[in-house]
C-alpha cells in the first residue's frame, strides 16, 4: 500500500497494512526477514541507506512504521525487549534530574530504575497518580520525566493521561510524559493523542500476542527526542533482531480481532468473579464497582483482557489451591498471547517489589492476576469454577 494515510484508515485496517510494502526487489508481499549484519556499497559512503544493521534493518524499518502509524505517532523505535525500551528512555536524563513515577508500577520497571539508575544519581518519586493533583507536589525544577502505566499492574487502577499532561505541561512544557501502553495496546488507547510525548511498549505482550518474542517498542511524535533515542538505540546498540521483527509484524495484523476477544472474555470473566460467593474482590475497569471506571470509559475504547482478584479468605494459600488446579489457565508470567495465563504477583511478577512497597500500592499477598486469552469464555469460566471449588 503505497502513501497510506493514517488518517483515513480505520485501526483495523491499518493493523493489517501500516509499514508495509511489497519487498522491492522480489514483490514478497510479506516483509523479509533481512538476516544480515551489514549491506555492501557501491562506494565509501555511497549505498542504499542501510549500512550496518545495529543501525538500520528493513525488516525493524517495516515494524517500527507500522507501530508508530497504530500508536498514531511520527517516529517508531524498536528494542530487543520492553525494558531494553525503558532503558533507553532513562538514558535521555542526567544525574541529578528527577522522575515522578506511578506508584503500581510492572516489577521490571521498578527494578531498574531503583536498582540501575537510582544509583547513577536519578531520583525516582513514587506517587498514586490516580488522582491526578497528586503529582503536583512533587514537580521541580530537576523533573525531566513523568511516568506512567494505564492500566496499572497488577491492579489495573486508570490513571487520567490527559489531566496528568495538562498539569505537568501547565507547569513546564519540558518535561516528557511517558506512558507504558502496554496493557492498553494501541487499539484500546493512544496515549499520544491523549498529550504524553512518548508511548512505550513491551511488544513480547499484546503486539506479538503469541507468546513467542520480546521485543520493545517506542513511539513519539517530538522529532528532538525521537533523535536523541535513535542515537541511543544506536550507540547503545539494544536492537531486536530482525526474525523478531517479523514475528511482531505478523502478530500485530490480528491485533484488532484478538483485543476484541481478550476484551469480552474478560469483562465476562470479570462479572463471573464478582457474583462468585468465594471471591472478595474484583480488580477490572470494566466493573461499574471499579474506583476508576468514568475514567476509563472516557479514556479506552474497551477495558482490556486482565482481571485482578482475591478471595475471602485472603490467604497465599487459597491462592495457591487456585493456582494449581486451573487446567486452561496456565500457570505463567507474562499476559497478552492467545492463551490464558494464570499468575501470582506477589511471588512472580512482582517478587523484586519490597513486600512494604506492595502494601502501600495496594497489593494483597493473596492477589491473583489473569491474562484472559482468546479461548471460550465458557470454557475460560468454568475452569475457574472448578479451581475456586478446590477451595
Ligand atoms: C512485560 C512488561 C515490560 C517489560 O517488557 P519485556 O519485553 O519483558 O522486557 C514493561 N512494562 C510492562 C507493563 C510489561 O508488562
Amino acid at each position: 500500500m503505497n502513501n497510506l494515510d493514517k488518517n483515513n484508515f480505520h485501526f483495523d485496517t491499518l493493523a493489517v497494512h501500516a509499514g508495509i510494502e511489497p519487498d522491492p526487489t522480489t514483490g514478497a508481499i510479506m516483509t523479509p526477514i533481512y538476516q544480515t549484519s551489514t549491506y555492501v556499497q557501491q562506494a565509501p559512503g555511497v549505498h542504499k541507506g542501510y549500512e550496518y544493521a545495529r543501525t538500520q534493518n528493513p525488516t525493524r524499518d517495516a515494524l517500527q512504521k507500522a507501530i508508530a502509524a497504530l500508536e498514531k505517532g511520527k517516529y517508531g523505535l524498536c528494542f530487543s525487549s520492553g525494558m531494553a525500551a525503558i532503558d533507553a528512555v532513562i538514558k535521555l536524563l542526567k544525574p541529578g534530574q528527577e522522575v515522578i513515577a506511578a506508584n503500581d508500577l510492572y516489577g521490571g520497571t521498578y527494578r531498574i530504575f531503583t536498582k540501575i539508575f537510582a544509583p547513577w544519581g536519578i531520583q525516582f518519586h513514587f506517587v498514586d497518580l490516580t488522582d491526578p493533583s497528586a503529582i503536583d507536589s512533587f514537580l521541580n525544577s530537576q523533573t525531566r520525566l513523568v511516568w506512567i502505566e494505564t492500566p496499572t499492574n497488577p491492579l489495573l487502577k486508570i490513571i487520567d493521561i490527559e489531566a496528568i499532561v495538562t498539569r505537568v505541561t501547565a507547569y513546564s512544557p519540558e518535561i516528557v510524559t511517558v506512558v507504558d501502553n502496554t496493557f492498553a495496546s494501541p487499539y484500546l488507547q493512544n496515549p499520544l493523542e491523549l498529550g504524553a510525548t512518548i508511548t512505550l511498549h513491551s511488544a513480547t505482550k499484546y503486539l506479538g500476542g503469541h507468546s513467542d518474542v520480546v521485543l520493545g517498542a517506542i513511539v513519539t511524535n517530538t522529532e528532538t527526542i525521537y533523535e536523541q533515542l535513535k542515537f541511543i538505540q544506536n550507540s547503545c546498540g539494544a536492537v531486536p533482531g530482525p526474525m523478531d521483527c517479523f514475528l511482531v509484524l505478523r502478530g500485530l495484523k490480528t491485533l484488532h480481532l484478538r483485543m476484541q476477544r481478550h476484551c469480552e472474555n474478560a469483562y465476562k470473566i470479570a462479572h463471573f468473579l464478582e457474583q462468585h460467593p468465594k471471591v472478595a474482590k474484583v480488580y477490572y475497569p470494566g466493573l461499574i464497582s471499579h474506583p476508576n471506571h468514568i475514567i476509563a470509559a472516557k479514556q479506552m475504547n474497551h477495558y482490556g483482557g486482565m482481571v485482578s482478584f482475591y478471595t475471602h479468605g485472603n490467604t497465599i494459600e487459597e491462592s495457591l489451591t487456585i493456582l494449581k488446579n486451573t487446567k486452561l489457565f496456565s500457570l505463567a508470567e507474562s499476559l497478552g498471547g492467545v492463551e490464558s495465563l494464570i499468575g501470582h504477583p506477589a511471588t512472580m511478577t512482582h517478587a523484586s517489589i519490597p513486600e512494604e512497597e506492595r502494601k502501600k500500592a495496594g497489593l494483597e499477598n493473596s492477589l491473583i492476576r489473569l491474562s484472559v486469552g482468546i479461548e471460550n469464555a465458557d470454557d475460560l469460566i468454568q475452569d475457574l469454577n472448578q479451581a475456586l471449588d478446590k477451595i
